[in-house]
């Protein structure tokens, strides 16, 4: 078990609660949270939290691979083969080394490093860590397996009771370099998530489904993608559930990067019409009416991070007509620029866009985006969502349910999703 410490702090810095390498949470980041709330955190606060069965709808199986796994999968095989001497890197058009800088890291710690963007502050930073581990994963099938099957064991830790996990299959598929051109097969690759998953499904008792992501840089996917939900959709357990659009948003921008919208267009006309749950990453930090679009264009019914529309009333106002579901990664949203502020003096979590939106009234839960990228977990979001935020408990309850009614999921399965939380909720002390 790797060491961990959590240190809680009001703003004095006094420590009030420190605990090392406790089994209940996988997190490597030795966090610090100063508290901006601190009549409303304490050791029952605390508990609570790390006890109330939780629900997760955003998180990326490839933003979830434990370094400390990949580093053993160096070491143990010797082959540094599968890393590219070089990436392209489309979004700042850069060659990245990739396969000297991994041979440099000696070390566990050295080799974490690269696979985290925890204190960058940058979108292209955080993909620039993708661009370095994923081809270790890419096309072998075992370790993808393996890696499913671990997800589901850190869900589990902190008692996250669902989750739907999405992944793009082909940046993970032989062959699926996001610079590439070659056609690859992503069928095995999802073969082999949904072995692991249903695999952990099975050992850890956390109910699984997964999402499907395009890729905003690789239009030509975008169709298989839409297939392979289609054709999965009832294969139970660990299904299909829905699809997503990953890794930028230019896509919505039909006058800019019509290369880019046009085939993601037609392809999410098509998923609606075969019925598809859609959730798409938007307003993360592009524009505000990319959320608009992803709703009334795309077919969405969750988005992905949505940000960028807390300050409009008017665009607040439909989505909440709508009854569309945002979903809030509050560590991601600091570290990729998707909650901007001014400069470091004007960075207050009490003023975050998560706020905003739950006093409007939308549909919001917590997520963590890629914890293993963030070096964080979903329980860190709901520490950070009470302790910076200065939310309360029955505001990480209200967004508990949300986001269980806007799973993609059958109305039985919310139900018994709901019993389990307030079974908890009648049960504890600490409510
Ligand atoms: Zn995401």
């Amino acid at each position: 078990m790797p060491s961990h410490t959590i240190e809680i702090k009001d703003e004095d810095e006094t420590v009030h609660f420190h605990y090392k390498d406790h089994e209940e949470e996988p997190c490597h980041y030795n966090e610090v949270v100063t508290l901006t709330n601190k009549w409303q955190y304490n050791m029952s606060t605390e508990q609570f939290l790390r006890k109330i069965p939780k629900v997760e709808l955003h998180v990326h199986l490839d933003g979830s691979f434990e370094p400390s796994l990949l580093f053993d999968h160096l070491r143990e095989t010797g082959d540094y083969s599968c890393l590219p001497d070089q990436s392209y890197c489309p979004w700042d058009q850069s060659m990245l080394d990739v396969r000297t800088i991994v041979e440099k890291c000696e070390t566990e710690d050295s080799f974490r490093a690269l696979c985290t963007c925890r204190g960058k502050r940058s979108l292209n930073a955080m993909l620039e860590n993708f661009t370095i581990f994923i081809p270790i994963v890419r096309g072998n099938l075992v370790l993808i397996e393996n890696l499913a099957m671990d997800f589901v064991k850190r869900q589990a830790k902190q008692n996250c009771i669902y989750t739907e996990v999405r992944y793009s299959p082909h940046l993970l598929a032989e062959g699926g370099d996001i610079g590439g051109s070659g056609k690859v097969d992503p069928r095995p690759v999802v073969d082999a998530v949904t072995r692991g998953l249903r695999e952990g499904e099975k050992l850890y008792g956390v109910k699984v489904n997964q999402i499907l992501c395009c890729i905003n840089w690789k239009p030509d996917w975008a169709d298989d993608v839409v297939d392979i939900a289609h054709e999965r959709k009832d294969d139970f357990p660990c299904s299909i559930v829905g699809i997503d659009i990953a890794a930028g948003e230019e896509h919505f921008d039909e006058d800019n990067f019509s290369e880019l919208h046009n085939p993601h267009n037609k392809a999410f006309q098509r998923a609606q019409e075969l019925g598809l749950n859609v959730t798409i990453h938007a307003g993360e930090v592009g524009d505000s009416k990319f959320v608009r679009k992803a709703v009334n264009e795309y077919g969405a019914t969750r988005i992905g991070h949505g940000y960028q529309i807390a300050k409009e009333p008017n665009l607040m106002e439909e989505m909440r007509r709508k009854n569309i579901h945002f979903e809030l990664c509050p560590t991601s949203s600091d570290e990729t620029g998707g909650w901007s502020y001014h400069d470091e003096e004007s960075r207050d979590w009490m003023k975050h866009p998560a706020k905003a939106m739950l006093r409007y009234g939308l549909n919001c839960g917590f997520n963590s985006d890629d914890p293993a990228v963030f070096a964080t977990s979903l329980t860190w979001q709901y520490r950070i969502a009470i302790g910076k935020i200065g939310l309360t408990k029955h505001c990480i309850v209200k967004a508990l349910q949300h986001s269980i009614n806007s799973a993609f999921i059958d109305d039985d399965t919310k139900a018994a999703l709901r019993t389990r939380v307030e079974d908890f909720l009648e049960n504890t002390d600490t409510f």
